[in-house]
């Protein structure tokens, strides 16, 4: 069965071949609908249940973190554009310096992604206890064999502020022109790229399927929102977009402050227009939820160390 399209802040994966129907799918029901899709519905994602499992001191810590990120944004000439801005933006040629300039950063961040992905998601197996069987290993391997087989990143006119994978072609990672020139920095673009590697590395038979669920029950019990399926999912790469961003800042020293580096990785999600659905967080509460998770990562953005 066709598995749904991913519109992730900025995001689709795309298993069937009937690609040209499935891409206007896509881009009607999931991608420029999010914005329409306003009204107390989309606040349905609030449970009732208490939000008790994060102290008052480490809820303001986020809070402060999400803030910074945002007001990095502003201050840097590499910042992002947040993903409603890119949304009314016309559509830009693959030639333009911008894309080009955009195409090459990613095809060049790529093998660095591919490794960083596949540290972060042997990590993040540790963390959530998804090493204990052979099976649940195996499972884990062969998504990082599909991380590793990825090639190539291809600029694309249509795909406008869109990433997405074909499980078809799963040797490349597609790209929207305007997402690639609305992230002009680094770990901008690594974000998405591990964001869509990681899209990959489940793969047909949803090989990260336990660590969606286990990082979707975390982020849940912690933010009081419902982070399940879909959602799971899509703030599993979120994450590991994050983290592969922060481990790629470490690895690169600049004299670039820390928070200024740390927020490129989250920042095109500092939206005016605030709305989720059913397989997305809100872009702002996606910050909030990923923060949470990274105690440490919000405590570099608030203390700058
Ligand atoms: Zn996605």
């Amino acid at each position: 069965m066709m598995r749904p399209l991913y519109r992730a802040g900025h995001c689709r994966l795309i298993q069937s071949a009937a690609l040209s129907f499935l891409i206007a799918v896509t881009l009607i029901n999931s991608c420029f609908s999010t914005l329409a899709q306003k009204g107390p519905n989309r606040r349905g994602s609030h449970t009732s249940h208490s939000r008790d499992a994060l102290t008052p001191e480490a809820r303001e810590m986020v809070e402060l973190a999400s803030a910074v990120v945002c007001k990095e944004r502003i201050g840097d000439p590499k910042g992002s554009v947040p993903i409603d801005d890119m949304q009314g933006r016309p559509s830009l040629p693959v030639q333009s310096p911008e894309a080009v300039a955009g195409a090459k950063r990613a095809q060049r961040l790529l093998p660095i992604a591919r490794n960083l992905v596949v540290v972060s998601l042997r990590q993040l197996a540790r963390d959530y206890n998804l090493i204990g069987s052979k099976r649940s290993t195996l499972r884990i391997q062969r998504a990082i064999a599909r991380v590793e087989a990825v090639r190539n990143v291809r600029p694309d006119v249509d795909s406008r502020d869109n990433a997405s994978v074909f499980l078809k072609n799963p040797h490349t990672i597609i790209f929207g022109t305007i997402f690639l020139a609305g992230l002009p920095s680094d770990e901008g673009i690594i974000s998405v790229l591990a964001h869509e590697l990681v899209h990959i590395g489940d793969g047909g038979e949803d090989s990260l399927s336990s660590l969606f669920r286990a990082l979707g029950n975390r982020s849940s019990q912690l933010t009081g929102l419902k982070i399940h399926g879909q959602r799971a999912e899509e703030l599993t790469c979120d994450m590991v977009g994050m983290l592969v961003a922060r481990a790629y800042v470490s690895a690169t020293p600049s004299y670039e402050p820390l928070p200024r580096r740390i927020s490129r990785s989250l920042e095109h999600n500092c939206v005016d227009q605030d709305e989720g659905d059913d397989d997305h967080l809100s872009p702002r509460s996606t910050i909030r939820a990923l923060l949470t998770l990274s105690p440490t990562l919000s405590r570099e953005l608030v203390l700058g160390r």
